[in-house]
């Protein structure tokens, strides 16, 4: 490996991704690294049938990798800037908007035959009416469902279109950035080599939040804690919400639950999909996802219903809240845990043979079934319980004692990196777009992040001359 470059991009998720597209056009010097596998080599033996559990892979097969979390995500496009991250506070509604664009356009070059859902205005409209009889903030939008059989088509379209043209280093950790004198100097690798850098892109996703969080603190980079989000997955036969997904594919609702006042939301949902785990080494936890393929279609639908807290400050490591939550879930049930919603209500555990008598049959074959109770704190739970009842009134069922429910889901970002309009953190030169520094939260978003911070360097680089 050379041990010089213009620009480090660490990640090859879409922020990285997209970065090194952006890079590579200004004929920059641009190496990319991730710690994962290639593509092709990536695998979760647990899905691949080869365990009964997960195997706790270091790295997650199902997170880390080209293509990053993306690369096994259902692979919704969500094509709104109302979600999905929080890019449009650093550079507006208006740019966003065209960024949007630009990414589904790179997307649709090796999936062009990839469905768009846009729900009928007036059927929309009778489903917001509806939601707001219960208390329930639906807000309609555009999505693309790639699907994630079909994910990795785009993802080798997009490394063939790097090859050649900047240095990909799989299975390759970095573990420090180096700066001095106020500006980034490169970064360290695994093995203890350093790579010089003129600009680094932190583009680590959720996995590497916790690294980023200890960066942050190694190089007194400012953070912004924000909102924890923790919840539970919801599964269901894909009938009760049927009308729903046909016409939004998944339905993006807000909720303020009455007793503690606290945002709930729903997130991610995966119609006819399968519930998944993941294996966040850092932490040491197993927590819960789902997604779905767009040719192989399961009876059921799932979504997660999640939890923001926010917290009386002083309040700084959200990751690790998370994580202990995770924790007493996997203490319980060494991994997912899984009940039926009418025995949560009725307060007794599920069992394996409660669960079988049941109307929902879970995709997630290896969750333990016990007692949700026991691991999620009170007021999660109470809001998330306020949330399914009010969502019956738009998906009649799910308030009923079948739906299934799968602890726990932690969403790892809850730290946001102090960065300006481009992106760029107070030590000059160093970067950060996507999940990991807390500033997006789905494809969409973490790819175009990628390209306003490569578009930044590339700038800044054409005005010292270096280019
Ligand atoms: C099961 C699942 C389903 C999902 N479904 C959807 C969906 O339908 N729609 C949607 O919009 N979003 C979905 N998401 C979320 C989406 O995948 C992420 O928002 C997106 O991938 C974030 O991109 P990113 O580039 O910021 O980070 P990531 O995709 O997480 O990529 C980060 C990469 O950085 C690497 N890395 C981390 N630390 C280091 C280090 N120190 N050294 C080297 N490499 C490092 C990791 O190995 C990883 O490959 C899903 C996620 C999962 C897990």
């Amino acid at each position: 490996m050379s041990d010089r470059f213009d620009v480090v991009v660490v990640g090859a998720g879409p922020a990285g991704i997209f970065a090194a597209r952006e890079l590579v056009k200004s004929g920059l010097d641009v190496a990319v690294i991730d710690k994962g596998k290639p593509l092709g080599e990536r695998l979760c033996p647990l899905k691949a049938g080869m365990t009964s559990s997960c195997a706790h892979c270091n790295p997650c097969g199902v997170l880390s990798g080209w293509g990053g979390a993306g690369a096994f995500s259902d692979g919704k496009l969500t094509l709104t800037p109302e979600f999905g991250g929080n890019l449009e506070r650093y550079v507006g509604r208006e740019r966003l908007c065209t960024l949007i664009e630009e990414v589904d356009a790179a997307y649709m070059r090796y999936g062009d035959d990839t469905p768009l859902y846009e729900p009928d205005p007036s059927f929309a409209a009778e489903v917001v009416k509806k939601g707001r009889g219960a208390g329930l903030q639906v807000i309609p939008a555009k999505i693309r469902h790639v699907g994630t059989d079909k994910s990795s088509f785009i993802l080798r379209g997009f490394y063939d279109e790097l090859e050649g043209k900047a240095a990909m280093f799989m299975e390759t950790e970095v573990t420090g950035v180096v700066a001095e004198g106020g500006s980034v100097k490169g970064v360290t690798l695994g093995d203890g080599s350093f790579i010089a850098a003129q600009a680094v892109i932190l583009a680590p996703g959720r996995v590497g939040a916790p690294w980023v969080e200890r960066l942050a603190k190694d190089l007194g980079l400012p953070v912004d804690s924000i909102p924890v989000d923790v919840g539970l997955r919801l599964e269901m036969p894909a009938e009760w919400s049927e009308a729903i997904t046909q016409q939004f594919y998944e339905v993006k609702v807000l909720f303020d639950a009455p007793t503690f006042d606290d945002k709930v939301r729903t997130f991610c949902m995966c119609p006819h999909g399968e519930v998944v785990t993941e294996y966040q080494s850092e932490w040491d936890v197993v927590t819960v996802n789902g997604h779905s393929y767009r040719d192989h279609k399961t009876d059921n639908t799932n979504f997660a219903i999640l939890v923001s807290t926010e917290f009386t400050e002083p309040f700084r490591d959200p990751n690790g809240y998370g994580a202990h939550i995770a924790r007493l879930a996997n203490m319980l049930g060494g991994g997912a845990l899984i009940q039926r919603l009418g025995d949560l209500k009725a307060g007794r555990r599920s069992t394996r043979s409660r669960i079988e008598r049941g109307l929902t049959r879970p995709t997630l074959k290896d969750a333990e079934p016990g007692d949700i109770s026991f691991a999620l704190p009170y007021r999660h739970l109470k809001d998330i319980l306020e949330m399914v009842n009010a969502l019956d009134a738009i998906m009649p069922g799910i308030d009923g004692p079948h739906t299934l429910l799968y602890g726990v889901e932690v969403k790892f970002y809850s730290l946001r990196l102090s960065v300006n309009g481009d992106l760029q953190t107070p030590i000059r030169g160093l970067y950060a777009a996507g999940d990991g520094a807390g500033i997006t939260r789905g494809l969409i978003q973490s790819s175009a992040s990628g390209i306003v911070a490569a578009r930044a360097i590339t700038q800044a680089m054409k005005a010292k001359g270096l280019s």
